[in-house]
């Protein structure tokens, strides 16, 4: 049960059960986290979710103030409540893709704890707290700041919990301008800056901490469902479901104004390749095609698996010379390539077309390229056939 208090006039609760609700929160904020996102492990989960058990720890140690022990775990909470706004910046920071060292979270705690050993913590509660209370202010203003400008999926959350920090950070740099000018027991340092309203702003940040990391990583989550569901699981290509929808989508714009280029390929007698050496030299034969195709064109190019043993590459701006070039280029490249276990590597054809300023449709690119295709293995195999060749017939 809370206890309430009434002093002067104005209700104060009293600081154990101020702790206790506030330790109840902070571990179920951590359990829900360990819950939600159990599979995910991104390195901002591994911060903050540290940040909340050292925020959790410090408030253990609190609760032992009223205990002979004060004189300990005084000055151990304030370090652990430091480290824990130190790690909520370490994790910010990993949000925009920056690092943090061991040695710069070191000194905050170890400064904070020996502030107060120094400053007699037995003699009261207070022991250090200038010290506790300005650098927790300043981990949780470069929290901010690093949330602030962190571009994630999901940015008008951590923008939101980058106020909510800057909110933080100014509570408790007002206690500290009010332990300075007051001392422990002044007025504003027990009311407006007292036990309850400073549980009340920890409690809301947490809660707003504990949410973004959620939504951060759910959006992770989404993002890689989806990366997943666009790849072929073999080869790591886009898949022919996401090319299709990408290849139109680059026909359709501005990269493709000068013209585009298409190419299919399909690996020559494969399956007597599966036949007599196995799946598995079979997949090695299709991983290693798809590594010389993706080192053959560049980052801007689409490449896909279209099916068992057929690849297509759409190339925008690139002429018909270009792409036939490009087949011939990954050819030699797969020739190139040495297989783990000495055997050769199947031999590839392909169909190539291309399109000019008047973009044409991506299915007549296709339908070209398959027909061009066809005639390359009708030809003997092993070569590169362009569209203009060809007439554009169905496939029989
Ligand atoms: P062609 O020169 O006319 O293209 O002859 P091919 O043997 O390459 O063509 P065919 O269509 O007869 O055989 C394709 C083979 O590709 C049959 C199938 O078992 C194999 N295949 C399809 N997907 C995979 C895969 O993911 N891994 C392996 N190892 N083989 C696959
Ligand atoms: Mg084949
Ligand atoms: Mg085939």
């Amino acid at each position: 049960m809370i206890a309430v208090t009434l002093q002067e006039g104005a209700i104060v609760l009293d600081p154990f059960s101020v702790r206790m609700v506030t330790g109840v929160v902070t571990l179920t904020l951590i359990l829900l986290s360990c819950v939600s996102s159990r599979r995910l492990r991104s390195p901002f989960t591994g911060w903050w979710r540290l940040a909340l058990c050292l925020f959790f720890a410090g408030n253990c140690a609190f609760l032992l103030n009223e205990t002979s022990f004060l004189a300990w775990v005084n000055p151990i909470g304030k370090a652990l409540v430091v480290a824990g706004a130190f790690r909520v910046w370490a994790g910010a920071r990993t949000l925009r893709g920056l690092d943090v060292r061991a040695w710069q979270l070191a000194p905050a705690p170890l400064i904070t704890g020996l502030a107060s050993v120094a400053d007699n913590a037995e003699s009261g509660l207070w022991s250090g707290g200038l010290a506790y209370l300005g650098i927790t202010a300043a981990g949780l203003a470069m929290a901010a700041g690093e949330l602030w400008f962190a571009k994630t999926m999901q940015n008008r959350v951590t923008k939101f919990l980058a106020l909510i920090a800057a909110l933080t950070s100014l509570y408790y740099l007002g206690r500290a301008i009010a332990l300075a000018l007051e001392g422990s027991d002044g007025t504003s340092f027990r009311t407006l800056f007292g036990y309850a309203p400073a549980a009340l702003i920890h409690v809301l940040f947490l809660v707003a901490l504990s949410f973004t990391m959620n939504a951060l990583s759910n959006s992770h989550l989404i993002t890689k469902l989806r990366e997943r569901a666009e790849r072929d699981h073999l080869t790591g290509l886009l898949n022919r479901g996401a090319f299709l929808g990408l290849a139109a989508k680059e026909l359709a714009g501005p990269a493709s104004r000068q013209g585009a280029a298409l190419i299919l390929a399909d690996l020559d007698y494969f399956k007597a390749v599966n036949d007599e050496h196995g799946h598995a030299a079979g997949d090695a034969a299709l991983r290693a095609f798809a590594t010389a195709c993706t080192a053959s064109v560049r980052s801007t190019d689409l490449v896909a698996r279209y099916g068992g043993e057929e690849f297509i590459i759409f190339l925008p701006g690139a002429t018909q010379q270009r792409a036939e070039a490009i087949a011939a280029g990954i050819s030699h490249r797969m020739a190139a390539m040495a297989d783990p276990d000495g055997l050769p590597y199947p031999t590839v054809s392909y169909g190539v077309t291309s399109t000019g300023a008047e973009a044409a449709d991506l299915n007549f690119m296709i339908n070209v390229a398959d027909a061009a295709l066809y005639s390359a293995k009708a030809q003997g195999r092993n070569r590169v056939v362009g569209a203009a060749a060809v007439e554009i017939p169905l496939r029989p």
